[in-house]
C-alpha cells in the first residue's frame, strides 16, 4: 500500500471517531503516541519502536484527515530533495541542537 492508501485505511477505521472528537483531543492523542514511541527508543525495545512508529503514522494520517491534508500530497514538498537547499542528500549547515 502506499502513502495514499493508507491514509484512506485509518480514515475508513477511525475518522468517524476521531473527527466527532476533534481535531484538539485527535492532536493530543498523536502527541500521546510521539511520547511513547520516544520511550521506546530510549528502552531500544525494537519490536515496541516499531509498534509506536506505526501508531504515531495512524495518528498522524487521522489528524490529516480532519484537518483535509492529503498527505501524500502534501509530502509533494520533499519529491525534489531538501524543501530548503533542494539538494539530496540535504547539504543544510545544521541549525537545530540535537541531543548527542
Ligand atoms: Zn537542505
Amino acid at each position: 500500500m502506499d502513502l495514499k492508501q493508507y491514509q484512506a485505511l485509518i480514515k475508513q477505521i477511525y475518522f468517524k471517531k476521531d473527527s466527532s472528537r476533534g481535531i484538539s483531543k485527535t492532536f493530543n492523542w498523536l502527541v500521546e503516541e510521539i511520547g511513547e514511541l520516544a520511550r521506546a527508543i530510549r528502552k531500544g525495545e525494537r519490536e515496541k519502536i516499531k509498534e509506536e512508529f506505526a501508531d504515531c503514522l495512524a495518528w498522524l494520517l487521522s489528524v490529516g484527515s480532519i484537518l483535509g491534508i492529503d498527505a501524500e500530497q502534501a509530502m509533494d514538498k520533499y519529491s525534489r530533495g531538501c524543501p530548503k537547499c533542494g539538494k539530496t542528500p540535504c547539504k543544510c549547515k545544521e541549525e537545530r541542537i540535537r541531543e548527542s
